[in-house]
């Protein structure tokens, strides 16, 4: 496999390619005014580990005949010297629109090294499901707009029919480019797979409670991400504008478009809602989901800032369940301290990032009254990195996540209480869901 990010360095270079990027997505245009960043093309039949091993190049994509990439003008001579040639492609470089319609661009093999593209996971997943019949199984939650899956692996010990045990759900990659979400839920499944004949801990909590890994909320965003455009964030929507995309953190429907300032009505805007709660397939999976289940507890794992949000997000006012999140949450950033010494912050969504309506942890909240939490994941700022997280770190962060994630679960077992809905009803409503759910049952 290919690396990506190798070094912190060039987790600095790529911080100025943001914001040389960021002015001009701007602008309109690519220029390389400033700094020390240059783009240069190779021919395409190139050995691109090899290269790519001697110099930290940052990979934008395959066109043509060529392969480009980001670099510092610093290595130009080196690169000579080591017998690459190269064209310099400054100021004449068509930077693929954000919201082209045109892919002319295009990385025919993902450059993504450790990180799991869409049918990477999809691989991951069925392994999975296949090598531990007993304990799991893989649903199709939904199909994408570009009609990729959206998968779910249901984690539990299987022994009644209807198990009536506490739900938690552990979700990633909303948005598109922040792979390391993607990494870390489906971490946790293999990790609760493995040790369950190994740890009474591990044994308890899967007899106890039907963990549910949804690690790809939007696969066409991720593989968009890996092949196209890194930086892309939202779904894949062509909007009436001409312009691609709706933010899925946006588009759940408990306090959807509230105001403009957490979510934005401007189909071309990053934090574009949708034009109606739910509007698209990826959160309509997600929704109808959580309505024919029954979940305790919810992470949505995200990317950067290092940090574990609670309700409220689209308003700074208090969730009526505050202190109990409060408390949650800091037990889950003393245990993620302890292994990595990485501190989490802590806080309400709203006041310690920023205003966000539509998205998924107050609809959680909101109408199923559950612990919901958003967990930003390392690094901590853009200067360390910011989406790009070096493919050594994913096992670290994992780690450091496991225990939190096991705390919830535990905490979700401790306080179920068995729902109160009459008998007939729950049976009903049991069927209904079994043949729901077993229609769209793909293994074991
Ligand atoms: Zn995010």
């Amino acid at each position: 496999m290919i690396l990506f990010f190798r070094s912190k360095t060039l987790a600095v270079f790529l911080f100025l390619f943001i914001i040389i990027l960021s002015s001009v997505l701007l602008s309109g245009g690519y220029q390389v005014s400033n700094q020390n960043e240059v783009i240069i093309s190779f021919p395409r039949n190139l050995n691109l580990e090899s290269l790519m091993r001697l110099f930290p190049l940052d990979p934008l994509m395959i066109e043509g005949e060529k392969i480009y990439f980001l670099i510092d003008q610093q290595y130009l001579s080196s690169i000579k010297e080591a017998g690459y040639t190269f064209t310099l492609e400054n100021n004449r470089f068509d930077w693929p629109a954000k919201n082209s319609a045109d892919r002319k661009f295009h990385l025919e093999s993902g450059l993504n090294g450790a990180y799991h593209s869409y049918s990477e996971l999809g691989s991951a997943l069925k392994a999975l499901a296949t090598a531990y019949p007993g304990l799991s199984r893989l649903y199709i939650l939904g199909k994408s707009l570009e009609n990729r899956n959206i998968y779910a692996l249901k984690i539990s010990n299987y022994q009644a029919v209807k198990e009536n045990k506490p739900g938690v759900a552990l979700l990633g990659c909303h948005h598109a480019r922040e792979w390391i979400s993607v990494e870390v839920p489906l971490l946790i499944a293999d990790y609760l797979l493995k040790n369950y004949n190994l740890d009474t801990h591990i044994k308890n909590i899967i007899d106890s409670a039907e963990i549910w890994i949804i690690p790809l909320v939007n696969p066409d965003g991720l593989d968009y991400s890996i092949f196209n455009y890194r930086l892309w964030r939202k779904n894949r929507r062509f909007n009436p504008d001409g312009s691609f995309g709706v933010d899925l953190n946006r588009n759940y429907s408990f306090a959807w478009g509230y105001d403009n300032e957490g979510s934005s009505p401007e189909p071309s805007s990053d934090l574009y809602r949708g034009p109606g709660p739910f509007s698209e397939p990826e959160t309509l999976a997600i929704k109808n989901l959580f309505q024919n289940n029954h979940f305790s507890a919810a992470i949505s794992y995200h990317s950067f800032s290092q940090s574990i949000l609670y309700p409220w997000g689209y308003a700074n006012l208090p969730a009526e369940k505050e202190d109990l999140f409060q408390q949650l949450a800091s037990t889950m950033a003393d245990l993620i301290y302890r292994v990595n010494g990485r501190r989490y912050e802590v806080g309400r969504a709203s006041a310690s990032l920023y205003l966000t309506n539509g998205n998924f942890t107050d609809w959680a909240y909101g109408f199923f009254q559950i612990p919901a939490f958003t967990i930003e994941l390392p690094p901590i700022d853009l200067l360390q990195g910011g989406f790009f997280n070096s493919q050594e770190d994913i096992e670290n962060i994992f780690k450091e996540n496991l225990p939190a994630a096991l705390f919830l679960a535990e905490w979700a077992i401790s306080t179920y209480v068995k729902p109160s809905i009459p008998e007939s009803e729950a049976k009903e409503k049991s069927d209904k869901n079994k043949q729901k759910i077993i229609k769209k049952e793909i293994y074991n």
